[in-house]
């Protein structure tokens, strides 16, 4: 029997803001286990919560960016539940009027590109977590994260495939960056999910029973958790087996799935309005500002670079990746530099050297305007692009210094003058008898052995088609190739 595999994701995003939900806890990572709380996110009796108004704005701004409509007024729900590590017994979420309704991600794969849906996104603060200590029979809680608020984005059941499930995820991940409301480091849970994924026989309508993988925060974890479930369900559908409804864990050290709980429903939190926050209003005029801040999406700006600078798909997704990154090249553009040039300068050299330092490209010495500077002397001639490459550029981003500085102090500027090519050229001839030997013998890597060689002699610096150029008159009077020995 062939299957269709249904997936819908549910993503947890970190808010940046940097303090808690509804109290003035900050929300750094890594601090010393209990030491950023208070009597509101630890949930002692009497205390009342206020909504950090920045968390508001950065979940409707989220919202904007998934195209979601923002309805006019939202509020606030308790979600009941005991777990050791949620002090009040319940977490303050949002049930039937969330901040972001509908909406829908455009997701390319390597089959071309699908539209996932988003049925909603809302508010809701984070809950702590326990510490296990090895053996030891205690565990301990830490309650530096309750309180941190969390964006929970819930798509349809459109997607089909685990690799789509990370497309998406990861597209998730770039938009709420470029919207510049979360880092979503996953490294530090600020971009984690849920998945529900169920099988069902190819063609039909009805959706089969779907399972839950809770809490992954890694996009192979991801992909690996679907793809080790879609398997088991479609093996246990073919045995004849029900499929149990019920949240399972990922195991990414064995690449399984076990079971933890049958799965709640909606009705088991005892859902009701959270009554100390009203209502929330959100304004046109605060839909109308958060929007200017949405900007260009990842997606339209990658097809832009196509249809505009005429680059790759490869090349456009690379610069896009990031958005930072993005407008430094268009920064570089702007200076009227070629932007193929650019493309290469930016997704070679520079990428390269953001990863040797691990440093982010705000934190790079050399700004766009810099590097529009050095693509105009190797356009004009004064540096070769290998110099320029290894010896300009690297000192640049050391020193900040400019180009035609680093250039000038280095002695890099490009040779071009004839009699200094061609002497360097006989220089090379005559210290390498056995590569002309070669040459008159017709092995033609031998000119490419004496250019390296010539432009050994010239310290770096000849300008390659005129060292090439000389190289091969002199070897052509030499009497060589073909023709040689004949007499
Ligand atoms: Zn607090």
């Amino acid at each position: 029997m062939e299957y269709e595999t249904v997936i819908g994701l549910e993503t947890h995003v970190q808010l940046g803001t940097r303090s808690k939900l509804f109290c003035s806890c900050p929300t750094d990572f890594g601090g010393e286990p209990n030491s950023q709380t208070c009597p509101v996110c630890l949930g002692l009796p009497g205390v009342l919560p206020v909504l950090n108004g920045k968390a508001l704005e950065y979940a409707v701004t989220a919202g904007l960016a998934l195209g979601c409509r923002i309805p006019e007024t939202t509020k606030f729900d308790r979600k009941h539940y005991y777990y050791p590590d949620l002090p009040k017994n319940y977490q303050i979420s949002q049930y039937d009027r969330p901040v972001c309704v509908g909406g829908a991600v455009e997701v390319e794969t390597p089959d071309g590109a699908i539209r996932i849906r988003i049925t909603r996104a809302h508010l809701e603060e984070d809950a702590g977590k326990l510490v296990h200590q090895g053996d030891s029979p205690t565990s301990g809680v830490d309650l530096n994260r309750t309180g941190i608020p969390l964006l929970e984005i819930v798509s349809e059941p459109d997607i089909r495939s685990p690799r789509n499930a990370r497309l998406y995820l990861e597209a998730i991940r770039q938009i709420m960056r470029y919207a510049g409301v979360s880092e979503c480091n996953m490294e530090q849970g600020s971009l984690r999910c849920d998945a529900n994924i169920s099988l069902r026989p190819a063609g039909a309508e009805e959706l089969g029973t779907k399972v839950e993988i809770k809490n992954m925060n890694s996009f192979a974890h991801v992909e690996g958790a679907l793809a080790y479930e879609e398997k088991r369900q479609a093996k246990a559908l073919e045995k004849g087996e029900e499929i149990v409804q019920e949240t399972r864990l990922y195991d990414a050290e064995a690449g399984t799935t076990r079971s933890m709980r049958t799965k709640e429903y909606a009705d088991d939190y005892r859902y009701f309005p959270e009554p100390d926050l009203p209502e929330f209003h959100i304004s046109e005029e605060m839909i109308k500002r958060l929007k200017g801040c949405v900007g260009e999406l990842p997606l339209e700006r990658k097809r832009r670079y196509m249809s505009e600078y005429g680059l790759s798909d490869y090349d456009a997704g690379v610069l896009t990746g990031e958005k930072p990154v993005a407008e430094y090249f268009e920064k570089i553009v702007e200076t009227g530099a070629d932007a193929k040039k650019a493309c290469n300068w930016v997704t070679q050299d520079i990428l390269r050297v953001l990863g040797e330092k691990k440093i982010a490209i705000g934190e790079l010495k050399v700004r766009p305007k810099g590097v529009a500077e050095l693509l105009d002397l190797i356009e004009a001639g004064r540096v070769n692009n290998t110099l320029a490459r290894n010896r300009v550029f690297p000192k640049m981003a050391e020193s900040g210094a400019a180009a035609s500085e680093v250039i000038e102090k280095e002695g890099l500027a490009q040779v071009s003058d004839d009699a200094a090519i061609e002497e360097g050229c006989r220089e090379a001839i005559g210290a390498n008898p056995k590569a002309l030997e070669d040459y008159r013998n017709g092995k033609k890597n031998a000119v490419q052995f004496l250019f390296g060689q010539a432009m050994r002699v010239l310290k770096g610096k000849g300008n390659p088609q005129a060292v090439r150029k000389a190289l091969e008159r002199l070897l052509s009077e030499e009497g060589g190739g073909q023709n040689a020995g004949r007499g």
